[in-house]
């Protein structure tokens, strides 16, 4: 094991690619797949498209979860990237891996990785690397809902001839509904190009009944580590919260994914919602953004979000429904 001096110093790296030169920083707890992100920052070439090369180390750079205070890397020495930028937006769907089924990690190991100083760090770095571009201002007085595509919104593994038949039943109504007291940013774990692409198709971007507020992509994400799981990347709300605090907090924010594991720097401000698959055989019937958008109105009264277990969702509704009929 690197000690944590090590893994928390910063390395400065000079990549050559395409007969340029980029200066990419990073630290030795963050993996080689980070190492990718950061590099695609700068080049637009997709992490899975890359191949890195560097003297000695051979296949080591091929393995996305190796840390790299774990590998003999030298400032004097240059890194080579091989790899093109993506034209074909379609190549990156057909392309995009399976997401690996959704795994729960023990209370004491998420309260650690939340906890961990190099987390932090890796946290406030990225707050400072990865500028947030509002596509419309942020309101004075809403919470913040911030929500996944793939399998949150759409079903990005079926195949459809028009996209719309693959978005999750109700989504326009959902939105437009608790546009009301929401603002709404969006966070893929998928490159920019495709988020936008995706939700220009949907109809998302342009709807007169509601606005978005911003769009985030998968270079926003950190990588942590789990004792159990190893490496993962997650979905940290303190990017958010860093860059616009006078308006979000983990006190009115909320986020919707499939996939539990996005929140664990922020475990009580994430719903896990149940995923959208196989749109053809379940659109007449998914009425989970119908719920839901009577959750978000219900809680929006609070004043303290962060307080709720949104595991419990469903009978909240349930109760909120009994509260009114006796009132
Ligand atoms: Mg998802």
């Amino acid at each position: 094991m690197a000690s944590s001096s090590l893994s928390e110093e910063e390395l400065t790296l000079t990549v050559k690619w395409s007969g340029n030169e980029y200066t990419v920083r990073v630290c030795g707890d963050d993996s080689v797949g980070e190492l990718k992100r950061r590099i695609c920052q700068l080049t637009n070439v997709l992490p899975k498209r890359q191949k890195l090369l560097y003297p000695k180390l051979g296949s080591k750079l091929a393995d996305d979860s190796v840390l790299l205070s774990h590998l003999p890397l030298k400032p004097s020495l240059k890194m080579t990237m091989i790899g093109t930028v993506e034209d074909d937006i379609i190549v990156d769907q057909v392309d995009s891996p399976e997401i690996i089924d959704d795994f729960e990690l023990g209370q004491d190991e998420s309260t650690d990785i939340k906890d961990k100083e190099v987390n932090k760090q890796k946290l406030r770095r990225r707050i400072y690397q990865y500028k947030i571009e509002l596509r419309n201002p942020c309101r004075e007085g809403k919470k913040l809902l911030v929500l996944d595509i793939d399998y949150t919104l759409f079903d990005h593994r079926s195949t459809a001839e028009n996209p719309l038949e693959l978005m999750r039943p109700y989504l326009h109504e959902f939105l437009s509904a608790v546009y009301a007291e929401y603002d709404i940013i969006i966070w893929s774990a998928t490159s920019m190009k495709w988020v936008e692409l995706k939700m220009g198709q949907l109809g998302v971007l342009n709807n007169p009944n509601y606005k978005i507020t911003a769009l985030l992509d998968h270079l926003a994400m950190i990588t942590v580590h789990s004792d159990s799981r190893g490496p993962f990347d997650c979905k940290p709300l303190g990017l958010i919260w860093g860059q616009f605090p006078e308006f979000y907090s983990s006190k009115n924010t909320i986020m919707f994914d499939d996939l539990r594991r996005n929140f664990v720097m922020n475990p009580q401000n994430g719903l896990t919602i149940k995923p959208f698959r196989k749109a053809h055989a379940n659109r007449d019937s998914d009425q989970e953004l119908v719920k839901l958008t009577q959750y978000l109105l219900a809680i929006a009264e609070l004043d303290d979000l962060s307080s709720l277990n949104h595991k419990n969702w469903e009978s909240y509704n349930e109760d909120n429904f009994k509260r009114r009929r006796h009132s």
